[in-house]
């Protein structure tokens, strides 16, 4: 199946299965916005209730913070985003259509990157157990003629982004022949900067109105609360500031479903430092985060780090974990070493001190910042996408199962009573009491056991208890495994036990 086909296909069952719905759908839909639905929300949740987890309560120097979405005008203005929260946008003439014109130039350095995969591949194939890829990489004219291209292009547009000329961006479209995905054309305007940011009037007469902006990400909420928390909550340096919250971002392309949309939700922390030892904090929450990511299941060839090249305007180094989507390598969560950027300014610009005095070296100073930054709609995709599987049976036919990591399942145990008689719903709703004040369970008597086996899989349960006849005389029923389809007969005394043990969120920290 092509990579487009797989991801018509995730769409369409995150919406078949109540995962996602396109927003306003009964009025044809709002471009870039979606709703999560009765298993998205859930899902979404254990997502957040996982990262909050290993963030806020594993680490005892880290907090939690939940700050408005609105902020005073000056936070935008001190953090840089009112002047330089811009994407450089190019139209193509032909198409109409808008693209981000470094997205344009990093699309075709993957193409690019792709041909480098290709050679590889068949370079393994004709070697066999004797390949060795580093060698080839350092060795092989082909490949060794692409990297040195790659850097040509990166290092000239690493320039014309540090010097702000946009003419140069497009001179460099130009001269790369980047074709429009839609029209095939080369007839491009010149590029422009936008700002992404939403802005609307705070108060109701007319006049006393002032320009207020819906927040493009949750971090400056955490950098003006910084002082708050490090006082209340007498906070010793190095310490973090964790929290999860909407942002808003005029996106000029959006596309690609729920990985880049104009309303979304980031997990933010922020992490306060001694100036100086930015480069050992930034290296440590790099390694913890792609643990993190590691641990959800996902294979080593499917997460990658990717250092930036055109850094933003707070960051001194700054690196993605870029994740293998199905429409190709693409960022998941940003760790950037934001430096003292952010408090210099807001202390600029509100003429507050915002500084931090350390009792052992007696010194007074601006902490230094770095931030994890993940967005978490696109954790969604990540783990939805990865977790759809479509599985040939010994039978021959075919079952689509969402292998989701069961902590994280929407649903954990659906009841199935065999039939809707004999009083065997009765001794379903027995078990549902039971297991329902520990997990999210599902009460179910229509159909065969075997369509109602095929629904759960399609929307991860973990496992599905089915109570038969017998079960009203040796109280004990039948729990299936979604991933190996095993069934045991158990006594609905352990019942708990099992289910607690399986679906228990510390799994994922083993
Ligand atoms: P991109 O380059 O893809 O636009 P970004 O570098 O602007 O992303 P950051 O400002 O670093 O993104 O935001 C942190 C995280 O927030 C990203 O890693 C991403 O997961 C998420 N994110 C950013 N923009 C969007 C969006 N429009 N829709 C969904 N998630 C987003």
């Amino acid at each position: 199946m092509s990579s487009e086909d797989q991801f018509k296909k995730i769409i369409s069952h995150a919406k078949e299965f109540g995962f996602i719905f396109p927003n306003s759908e009964i009025y044809d839909g709002l471009s870039a916005t979606y709703d999560y639905g009765q298993n998205g929300v859930e899902l979404k949740n254990n997502i957040k209730k996982y990262w909050w987890l290993s963030m806020v309560q594993m680490n005892e120097n880290i907090v939690g913070l939940d700050s408005a979405i609105f902020m005073h005008p000056s936070t935008w203005k001190a953090s840089g985003h009112v002047d330089a929260f811009n994407d450089p946008l190019i139209d193509n003439k032909d198409s109409k259509k808008r693209y981000r014109a470094d997205v344009l130039i990093e699309d075709h350095i993957a193409k690019i990157e792709g041909k480098i995969e290709k050679d590889i591949k068949k370079a393994r194939k004709r070697f066999g157990d004797a390949f060795n890829e580093t060698e080839f990489r350092s060795t092989n004219s082909n490949v060794l003629r692409r990297l040195n291209e790659i850097d040509i292009i990166n290092n000239k547009m690493k320039a014309a982004f540090e010097d702000n000329n946009l003419e140069a961006i497009h001179d460099l479209i130009v001269e790369l022949n980047i074709v429009c995905p839609v029209s095939g054309s080369k007839n491009w305007t010149e590029v422009r900067q936008f700002n992404l940011m939403f802005a609307t009037e705070l108060g109701s007469v007319a006049g006393d109105a002032s320009t207020i902006y819906l927040r493009p990400e949750t971090a400056q909420g955490i950098f003006v609360n910084y002082l708050n928390v490090q006082k209340t909550g007498r906070k010793k340096i190095p310490f973090g500031i964790a929290q999860i919250g909407k942002a808003f971002r005029n996106e000029i392309i959006a596309r690609q479903f729920i990985f880049r949309m104009r309303e979304f939700e980031q997990m933010e922390m922020q992490f306060f430092i001694q100036p100086g030892t930015q480069k050992k904090w930034y290296e440590h929450w790099k390694d913890n985060r792609m643990k993190w990511h590691k641990s959800l299941g996902f294979n080593d060839d499917e997460l990658r780090f990717h250092d930036h090249i055109k850094l933003a305007h707070y960051a001194d180094a700054a690196a993605d974990i870029e994740f293998k989507f199905p429409f190709g390598f693409k960022e998941l969560e940003g760790i950037h070493s934001r430096t003292d950027f952010d408090l210099k300014q807001h202390e600029a610009h509100s003429k507050k001190k915002l500084r931090y005095f350390d009792p052992e070296s007696n010194e007074n100073y601006v902490p230094y910042v770095v931030e994890t930054s993940i967005g978490l709609d696109r954790m969604f995709l990540a783990l939805f996408s990865n977790a759809l599987n479509e599985e040939k049976l010994e039978d021959g036919t075919y079952r689509v199962v969402l292998n989701i990591p069961a902590p994280l399942a929407p649903i954990k145990v659906a009841v199935l009573p065999l039939v809707k008689k004999d009083g065997l719903p009765e001794k379903a709703r027995e078990i549902m009491n039971l297991l329902k004040i520990e997990h999210q369970c599902h009460y179910e008597e229509k159909d065969s056991i075997g369509k109602r086996y095929r629904r759960q899989d399609a929307i991860g349960t973990p496992f599905c208890i089915t109570i038969d006849h017998d079960t009203l005389e040796d109280n004990a029923v039948t729990i299936r495994e979604r991933d190996t389809m095993k069934q045991e007969r158990v006594s609905i005394s352990e019942l708990e036990a099992i289910i607690n043990e399986k679906v228990n969120i510390k799994n994922l920290f083993i």
